[in-house]
């Protein structure tokens, strides 16, 4: 598959077009972003990583019946996509209290939830992200009703396979954020990526945080954690 001209450069991809209409190609980089851009630095190797690892959860979902629009890894930071008009909402599952939840109601980070949340938040930098809830998004027409249903039963089922995923390699998901987008005839599948930048994982004996967190806390041991959260789901694949 031939890479053609560059669509788009987000904080920590490229979108590239190929000779099919309905077919991009994503390029994974190792620039990390944090705090709506604020914080900017690079996390040697996590393109690949986050490329390699999204990619192998993507197919065990789709095995369990989630659509998603991966079509085929390509290279070690590439991979080909079905095209989606992404729906422009942030869509937030939580399992543990953590990060601005934690923050927006001035309880501890790691109180166990009995059932999960799910939040959005509108996509739109200039705004830094608002939250949103569902009467919002259908008023401002960013989904439909049926659509944001059915994105809310995609993402709580996604929710309960990956920690099923990550609890059999003794890590505790903490919470997530995932991206749908549709697909030419109208079907939505979920886009964008799942990896240690799009989740909070923490190891279940030490609690220590294998995920972004360490780069937006300056903690040290990124790349590490990033490798180790690929070597327990991968093994050596
Ligand atoms: N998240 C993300 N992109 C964003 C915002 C959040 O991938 O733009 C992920 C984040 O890594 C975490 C979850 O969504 O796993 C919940 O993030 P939270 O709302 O607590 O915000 P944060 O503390 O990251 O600002």
């Amino acid at each position: 598959m031939k890479k053609l001209e560059q669509l788009y450069e987000g904080k920590a991809k490229k979108v590239f077009a190929t000779e099919d209409p309905n077919v991009v190609i994503v390029d994974y980089k190792d620039d990390a972003t944090a705090f709506n851009g604020i914080k900017k630095g690079t996390i040697t190797g996590k393109g690949v990583i986050n490329n390699r690892m999204s990619n192998h959860i993507m197919r065990k979902l789709e095995a369990e019946g989630i659509p998603t629009h991966l079509i085929e890894e390509l290279s070690e930071r590439e991979t080909a996509v079905k095209k989606v008009t992404i729906v422009p909402l942030e869509v937030i599952v939580r399992n543990i209290s953590a990060g601005s939840f934690a923050k927006r109601y001035g309880v501890e980070e790691g109180i166990v939830f009995d059932e999960p949340t799910i939040e959005f938040s509108y996509k739109n930098d200039d705004l830094g992200d608002p939250l949103m809830n569902a009467y919002h998004a259908a008023a401002l027409k960013l989904a439909t009703w049926a659509e944001i249903n059915q994105i809310k039963d995609y993402a709580f089922r996604i929710n309960t396979l990956l920690k099923g995923f990550l609890k059999s390699v003794g890590i505790d998901l903490v919470d997530f954020k995932l991206e749908f987008g549709k697909i030419a005839d109208g079907q939505i599948v979920l886009a964008d990526e799942i990896s240690p930048d799009t989740c909070r994982l923490w190891d279940e004996t030490t609690h220590e945080k294998l995920d972004k967190d360490r780069f937006r806390r300056d903690m040290g041991g990124v790349e590490d954690a990033y490798q180790e959260v690929m070597r327990r789901l991968m093994g050596d694949k």
